[in-house]
């Protein structure tokens, strides 16, 4: 997600999909590949804006953050959002920012994601139910 970060939080302009790299289907997990970050980075200079936050779905799981979505979140200051999906239909979307000084203090605050763009939200809803079809994740929060 890009967008625009200030003193209120984040706020997203943006949505960029990326694709799952990972493919071992015993830890079927969103992944997205360095050289897509530094893509996104790029189309966002573009426009003045950064990345500000991250978005996947919880395919017939609750809207919250797992173990494994807290172990793979290293980027401080930006937003986790999380679709639940139910039998192919993004319902709740819940929001964490990753806050800490460092990664031995890093924590998820629930947080109130600003959206400046008409349809973002149905967007990512949307986007991360089709992205549903081939990420699913297996671990329990
Ligand atoms: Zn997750």
């Amino acid at each position: 997600m890009l967008g625009k970060s200030d003193d209120d939080g984040n706020s997203v302009k943006q949505l960029l999909r990326a694709g799952n790299t990972r493919t071992d289907s015993a830890h079927n997990r969103y992944h997205i590949a360095p050289e897509e970050l530094i893509r996104a980075q790029r189309e966002g200079r573009k426009t003045g804006l950064d990345i500000v936050g991250f978005y996947h779905s919880h395919p017939d799981h609750p809207a919250q953050w797992s173990k494994t979505d807290f172990a793979e979140a290293h980027w401080i200051g930006c937003s986790y959002v999380i679709t639940a999906v139910e039998q192919g239909q993004a319902k709740t979307t819940n929001s964490f920012l990753l806050t800490g000084a460092s990664e031995e203090e890093k924590r998820f605050e629930d947080e109130a994601l600003e959206i400046d763009v008409t349809g973002v939200e149905e967007n990512v809803a949307s986007q991360a139910a089709k992205m549903s079809v081939d990420v699913k994740e297996g671990d329990k929060a």
